[in-house]
């Protein structure tokens, strides 16, 4: 954009398809439960590329020692299933930033359109 090109603003509707493909793009992925168990992933590996999530069967006892659940081990079979790889981190600063542009205009957050999503 020139500095002498008349700026137009947005219309609403063009604000919220605006918002609806930066809420596809930056929400985070949602962390799934244990495909086989049920429990809460927990992180595993995270840097360059994916993060990786899996159910890895332990736990800390009351007095903080690591232990595992009745029938888990380190590493099991359990662990390499319910492996999961998270793509999309998302961005909390751009979600924060496009919530609030548009309860300024009075209007909502969409939701994710999880098949349109990275
Ligand atoms: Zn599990």
């Amino acid at each position: 954009m020139t500095d002498t090109e008349e700026r137009i603003p947005m219309t609403n509707d063009e604000i919220m398809e605006t918002a609806q493909e930066l809420v596809n793009r930056y929400t985070p992925e949602t962390i799934p439960p244990c495909r086989i168990c049920g429990e809460r992933l927990s992180m595993q590996a995270a840097g360059r590329g994916p993060t990786i999530y899996a159910c890895s069967g332990d736990y800390e006892d009351e007095t903080g020692r690591r232990k595992y659940r009745a029938g888990r081990s380190v590493a099991d079979e359990h662990y390499s299933n319910s492996r999961w790889e998270q793509y999309r981190h998302g961005d909390r600063l751009v979600m924060k930033l496009v919530g609030q542009l548009l309860a300024d205009r009075g209007l909502t957050m969409p939701q994710v359109q999880a098949d349109r999503a990275w």
